[in-house]
């Protein structure tokens, strides 16, 4: 992915000049800023970032730039990145499962922050972590719906098991925190409020206060039309529910989003590389490359099409199977994508709010996946 040296007005400047044949994100720093400040100023506690969302370095830097002072991280790789990128910046190791040479990495590197969800997790971190001025945050999960999809399949102790958990970690002698993460791209906040009440009751039935309780990420970023993230009123709640369910015990919050901090930071220009018999849209991106999450989550409907001079297309909407460029039937988008009836071979189909998961997963699959990226000053098309 190589950095473009110009920054552009917006896409369709770009797209008139370069006709790309290659997929192109483009990333507009003011808007990453936006969504920064947007979290600092309206979050009740410290916000970081969940490096894994976008660990792309222009992101980091703008992130710190705006004053993001706080960095999730997962792997030996992302540590690495934030305290070369970010050198003062706080990291939470928040990945509940971790060999022993990553513990080990993570002390060498003065990280003061784990998650954990397991006893033997949790064993492992009380041999090979100084208990001194470190946190461990205990992870726990509910069957709570709100979110895209489920993500206390994989990690999260059950509330019975969390305090037995968090007792230990105090014992330990760590600073003892708890942690959740309701679901990526959560629409409903009342998922928090769950949260929020149960993380209360585990601390008072573990005998423990606690010192933090990080919210997670799953805030959602803007990919449906109309449905418009309500930030503020999730941050109000969360702030209303913290202070009654932990009164005077109330800890510090903290958060971490990825999606909601870098999802709508970036915009996708596809190329439509075919129209097979005028049925069927090929493009030159799919699930292989930066759609990856579209299975998964839905399709992003905040979608315009250009011709290669930059004209946009204003044919009446029509559903269209759309397919990626990879030989695997796999790579599809789901459903039928609403497109202009007039869209054409050569044609550039846009997609707003692209940020998140989608540079990290992009794949070489069969080939593809050489994605360009380019700055603009605005995303508008
Ligand atoms: C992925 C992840 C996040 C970020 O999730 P978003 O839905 O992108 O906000 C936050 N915390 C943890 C522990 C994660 O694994």
């Amino acid at each position: 992915m190589g950095l473009s040296k110009t920054i552009w007005t917006n896409p369709t400047e770009f797209l008139r000049n370069q006709q790309p044949e290659n997929p192109v994100l483009f990333f507009s720093p003011s808007a990453l800023q936006a969504a920064a400040r947007r979290f600092i100023d309206g979050f009740p506690g410290m916000v970081t970032y969940a490096v894994k969302s976008n660990p792309g370095e222009e992101v980091i830097e703008n992130l710190a730039a705006a004053g993001v002072r706080g960095y999730d991280c997962a792997s030996a790789f992302e540590i690495d990145l934030i305290r070369r990128l970010a050198p003062d910046a706080a990291i939470h190791y928040n990945n509940p499962v971790r060999a022993r040479a990553e513990i080990q990495h993570a002390v060498e590197k003065g990280v003061k922050s784990y998650s954990v969800d397991s006893k033997s997790e949790l064993a492992k971190l009380i041999e090979l972590v100084p208990a001194q001025d470190t946190e461990i945050s205990v992870r726990f999960k509910l069957p709570v719906a709100g979110a895209a999809y489920n993500f206390g399949a994989k990690f999260g102790a059950t509330a019975e098991l969390a305090t037995e958990l968090l007792a230990t970690v105090a014992a330990a002698g760590f600073i003892p925190s708890l942690t959740f993460h309701p679901g990526t791209q959560c629409t409903d906040p009342a998922a928090w409020e769950t949260y929020i009440r149960t993380a209360a009751e585990i601390a008072r039935n573990a005998g423990v206060t606690i010192a933090r309780l990080n919210v997670g990420g799953g805030f959602p970023s803007h990919r449906l039309t109309g449905v418009i993230p309500q930030l503020e009123a999730t941050f109000a709640l969360i702030d209303r529910v913290a202070t009654e369910a932990f009164g005077d015990n109330r800890p510090l919050l903290v958060c971490e989003p990825g999606r909601a901090l870098c999802g709508d930071a970036f915009t996708l220009a596809a190329r439509v590389k075919a129209l097979r018999d005028d049925t069927h849209v090929f493009l030159n991106d799919g699930v292989y490359g930066t759609l990856t999450e579209l299975p998964l989550i839905g399709v992003i409907d905040r979608i315009e099409v250009l011709s290669p001079e930059g004209n946009r297309r204003k044919g009446e909407a029509q559903g269209r199977i759309v397919f990626g460029p990879t030989c695997d039937s796999v790579d599809r988008l789901p459903g039928e994508v609403m497109l202009p009836s007039d869209i054409a071979e050569g044609d550039y189909v846009i997609v707003q709010g692209m940020g998140a998961y989608s540079t990290v997963t992009n794949s070489r699959f069969n080939g593809f996946g050489d994605v360009a990226m380019a700055t603009v000053l605005s995303l508008k098309v």
